[in-house]
């Protein structure tokens, strides 16, 4: 073996699973993700075989004074971390399903495709996002906004128990009555800056089939069709939660005729009451604009992720996240004439908010701004490089928004945020809180987090 693989000779002595150096076969796979933008260069990969791999990486590196980040699926992926300890989580991916209790032991690795999987054979339901290919663990960590959140809540507003590898390389399990500050922390304090986290108990709920999918409605047509989705919006009960993507396509061949130099707004809708008045609470909709494709239907949850159907294959893309207390359809038409003029993909999502999102969750938590009504996110699409041009112009589109702005959501961001912007995802105080527990817990700052709290 090189030189270049001394860190991962010397780390895979103290670990049973698989350790890849820059020289070794296999090590570009192992540290890339879904997120093309950003790679980790790390000395060392470890595709941990148990908890017991995941503490003696962590203190391996702590003693060297070597940095250590976690990585699943990279759906999450920003800012790499140079040189340190990339812990890989995908062979820890047990899901344990307690019917009685309604609750779900779920492992880092593990997927929500897998946790909604486990959970439907008892007729339950986590609080899943848009995509099952994302990572339950750290989805869950940032708060999490999934397709039954206006009814529920966040997802982190409904973890029960955390096991977590500090940076001591101790392993803890994080209680409210055993340890309530770290616990209030690591629900929407985000992931990868306590810790590495190897399992989490989380609630299940009684939601066995849904009415949901997605209505393709042709903007070029009908360009008042996000103020009627805006005005709908004001008007569902918590049951339903929505989401819109607004996409100009180019007249590009390989597009589908129907979408080919059309601008398309892709209405994602998941009703959770009675299957059979979900038609009924989404049909105002059918008349905003011209449907250009219709997928909604009532389904069972473990096909959830075809209501967003989103893309899981790797793709290079930054987004910029605004929080809102109020949206009108002035601002929003701005802003999608802003990204139709961009000589680049762009796309803008839409999520209301709102319902149980809004409410103090039973134990409190340290996810920020409750008091948003929508989550925008600029997206733009790139290659390789993400450009000037690309960058001013979702800061522009953020702006857009002014006085109506409350913070930046957490999750929803998609790419790396600097510290500064971390800190808008919180209100006043928590992020403060947040500070000193990263100090006390991770004092040398060992941990490379994708969402940095405090120095790094
Ligand atoms: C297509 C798509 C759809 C999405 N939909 C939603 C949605 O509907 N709602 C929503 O709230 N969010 C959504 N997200 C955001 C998503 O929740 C976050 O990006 C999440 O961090 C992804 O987790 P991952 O494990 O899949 O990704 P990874 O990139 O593998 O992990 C992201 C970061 O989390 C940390 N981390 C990972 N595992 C651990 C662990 N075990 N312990 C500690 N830290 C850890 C690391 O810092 C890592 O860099 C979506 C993202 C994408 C790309």
């Amino acid at each position: 073996m090189s030189e270049k693989n001394h860190t991962a000779r010397s780390l895979a002595r103290h670990v049973s699973g698989p350790v890849y150096g820059p020289a070794t076969p296999g090590y570009d796979e192992a540290r890339t993700g879904m997120q093309q933008l950003d790679r980790h260069r790390p000395d060392a990969v470890v595709e941990a075989a148990d908890t017991g791999d995941v503490r003696a990486a962590v203190a391996w590196a702590a003693r060297r004074g070597a940095r250590v980040s976690v990585q699943l699926t990279g759906h999450g992926l920003g800012a790499g971390m140079e040189g340190g300890v990339l812990v890989l989580t995908h062979r820890l991916d047990g899901v344990r399903v307690d019917p009685a209790r309604g609750t779900a032991r779920v492992e880092a690795g593990a997927t929500w495709r897998a946790v909604v999987d486990a959970a439907a054979e008892h007729g339950l339901a986590p609080l899943s996002g848009s995509s099952p290919e994302v990572g339950a663990v750290s989805y869950t960590l940032g708060g999490g906004v999934g397709l039954l959140a206006r009814r529920y809540g966040f997802a982190a507003d409904h973890v029960r128990r955390v096991d977590l590898v500090t940076a001591d390389g101790r392993q803890r399990e994080v209680t409210e009555s055993g340890d309530p500050d770290l616990f209030w922390a690591l629900r929407g304090g985000g992931a990868g800056t306590f810790g590495v986290v190897t399992a989490m108990e989380i609630d299940l709920f009684p939601v066995p089939r849904i009415y949901g999918g997605s209505l393709y409605l042709d903007l070029t047509a009908g360009p008042g069709a996000l103020g009627k989705w805006l005005r709908w919006t004001g008007t569902v009960p918590e049951e339903l939660t929505s989401g819109v993507s607004v996409v100009a396509y180019p007249d590009a061949d390989g597009l589908p005729e129907t979408l080919r130099g059309r601008r398309v707004a892709q209405v994602s809708v998941a009703w959770s009451g009675p299957p059979e008045e979900g038609p009924a609470v989404v049909e105002p909709l059918r008349s905003a604009a011209p449907v250009l494709f219709d997928t909604l239907r009532e389904m069972p949850y473990t096909d959830s992720g075809e209501v967003f159907d989103e893309h899981h294959d790797r793709a290079g893309f930054r987004g910029r996240g605004v929080l809102v207390d109020r949206l009108d359809g002035d601002s929003l038409a701005a802003l999608t004439a802003l990204t139709d003029a961009a000589p680049f993909m762009c796309a803008v999502w839409l999520r209301h908010l709102g319902g149980a999102l809004a409410r103090a969750p039973r134990s409190a938590n340290a996810v920020g701004h409750r008091d948003a009504a929508y989550a925008l996110t600029v997206l733009t699409f790139a290659g390789s490089e993400d450009t000037d041009a690309m960058r001013g112009l979702r800061e522009e589109a953020a702006a857009l928004f002014g006085a109506h702005t409350v913070g930046r959501p957490f999750n929803l961001g998609f790419g790396p945020m600097t510290e500064a912007e971390v800190r808008e995802a919180f209100d006043p105080g928590a992020h403060e809180r947040l500070v000193r527990l990263r100090a006390e817990y991770d004092p040398h700052g060992v941990f490379h987090s994708h969402r940095p709290i405090g120095p790094c």
